[in-house]
């Protein structure tokens, strides 16, 4: 089983342009809720007698917080946790990484080019590459961008899967989509939303969507509730279900898309977006 969980935390100690969340400042209070609910279900995962695959996608910048660190590690020398990730701007720094069990720790690293130097952050990712930490980096595709996206690309090594991310709302041309294609040879998957209604997904079955008190949903897109993490209700929903949204344009909702074929793109690296091989151009 894989879970997609997202608790109350609402900050980020960045400031993008593209992004609802920039420099948001959570109270007090919220952060409080933000912990104990990661503890609660760090817990949760850690009395399970099933394999399970953990994403933490907040809003905001986790692992500027010390209890999204803590619950990295713990979850990472669990033997039935297969792989826990994050979704971080890498901001913050590294050392906790060494009380990791790096067999099971990956990181979804995204540049923020209007947010942090260069040089910055490359020397962040090869200290990743270094320590041997398991990631994916990625960039929206906005024009301003571009420049260092290819940096990138030169500067990381070629093992270094490269994303790029549509930006939400832009209509590429076929040459900009090409030129972005370069850079990352998947783009084509997030050029363009995909048609989903009726099609046969994986979410709702053995992928979930699990917010801070424990609601379950299939996908952090589809509002339906299925049940609750904590009272075992989600356990007896799952099931095989089709899409009810019209399209899906979020990596981490479309890789579960089953006529997509990307679980054998992203084989063994579906939830830290690392594909399998050299990705051939989608
Ligand atoms: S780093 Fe991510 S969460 Fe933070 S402001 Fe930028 S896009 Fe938003
Ligand atoms: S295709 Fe996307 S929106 Fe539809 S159920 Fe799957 S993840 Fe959710």
């Amino acid at each position: 089983m894989s879970i997609l969980y997202r608790g109350p935390l609402a900050s980020c100690d960045y400031d993008c342009a593209y992004c609802p969340f920039a420099k948001r400042r959570d109270s007090p209070e919220r952060l409080r809720a933000d912990r104990a609910a990661l503890e609660r279900f760090t817990a949760w995962v850690a009395g399970r007698d099933h394999p399970v695959s953990v994403l933490f996608t907040p809003w905001g910048e986790g692992l500027v917080r010390s209890w999204y660190r803590k619950a990295m590690v713990e979850l990472s020398h669990l033997s039935h946790v297969r792989r826990v990730v994050i979704q971080t701007n890498l901001s913050c720094r590294t050392g906790w990484l060494d009380e990791a069990d790096l067999t099971r720790l990956a990181l979804w690293v995204t540049c923020h080019p209007s947010q942090v130097a260069y040089d910055r952050f490359l020397a962040k990712c090869r200290d990743l590459t270094g320590h041997g930490v398991r990631h994916s980096v990625g960039i929206v595709g906005h024009p301003d961008h571009l420049g260092t996206a290819r940096r990138l690309r030169a500067d990381l090594p070629a093992s270094t899967y490269l994303w790029v991310n549509a930006e939400e709302g832009r209509v590429y041309t076929d040459d900009e989509a090409a030129e972005w294609a370069v850079i990352d040879p998947l783009f084509g998957y997030s050029r363009l939303a995909h048609a989903s209604a009726g099609l046969a997904c994986r979410t709702g079955e053995t992928v979930v969507s699990v917010i801070g008190d424990g609601t379950v949903r299939r996908c952090h897109f589809v509002p339906e509730v299925i049940g609750n993490l904590y009272d075992g209700s989600f356990d007896r929903a799952l099931r095989p279900r089709p899409c009810p949204a019209a399209t899906c344009d979020c990596h981490i909702g479309y890789v579960h898309l089953e006529p997509l074929g990307l679980y054998d793109v992203f084989a063994g690296g579906i939830l830290e977006r690392i594909p399998a091989g050299r990705p051939a151009r989608a």
